[in-house]
């Protein structure tokens, strides 16, 4: 099985597999842009997270293949996935219907967990059922109940940077944006209005 690399433009930040998720809908020079808008963006993106995947309940990833109904199904889940995220960092109730949806998606797959020994002592896999891609639906549903439902619930936030669009979670008490090259942007952007209106005072 070749897998193929992620060309869909979305950033892949690696905080969470539900934020992962939640930032395929990003900006691209202030429009918005969405990086699993076709069949083959949503099963190359889903690819690229396979690592990840396989070990959150969806061990069958590799096999996945995203046909036009399941990536209807990746979107609505991200739709909801973002609705309940603002309603979070906005510390409001999120909307029954987006809450709805994730429980929906989660219940397509059912996950266990087993044990087994080897050499060095006890090693557990998480297993699932279903096809290769209500697995992946599932499991990134599911990391979206473990993210709201968590510590990491408080430290979600929403880029500061004026048009981005992207979560992440705050893992320092200076961070305010989601990659280090939108805080540049910020400071550049900063400091080019403290130099305009230096040369240009207010009358
Ligand atoms: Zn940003």
């Amino acid at each position: 099985m070749t897998k193929t690399g992620y060309e869909g433009g979305a950033p892949i930040l690696g905080e969470g597999l539900a934020l992962d998720l939640m930032n395929t809908y990003h900006a691209v020079r202030g429009k918005p842009a969405d990086g699993i808008a076709s069949p083959g963006d949503a099963t190359a993106w889903t690819l690229q997270l396979a690592d990840r995947l396989r070990a959150s309940g969806a061990p069958a990833v590799d096999d996945a293949r995203l046909l036009d109904a399941d990536a209807d199904a990746l979107r609505a889940l991200r739709s909801a996935v973002r609705g309940i995220a603002g309603a979070v960092v906005a510390a409001q109730r999120p909307s029954d219907s987006d809450v709805d949806v994730v429980n929906r998606l989660a219940a397509l797959s059912p996950r266990w967990t087993s044990i087994a020994w080897a050499a060095d002592g006890a090693t557990t896999t998480t297993q699932a059922a279903g096809e290769p891609t209500s697995q992946v639906l599932g499991a990134l549903a599911s990391d979206a109940i473990n993210l709201f439902s968590g510590a990491d619930a408080e430290r979600l936030r929403l880029c500061n940077r004026p048009g981005c669009v992207l979560f992440f979670l705050k893992d320092h008490p200076r961070r305010e944006w989601c990659t280090p090259a939108c805080g540049a942007r910020v400071r550049a952007a900063r400091a080019y209005e403290k130099r305009r209106s230096h040369r240009e005072p207010a009358l």
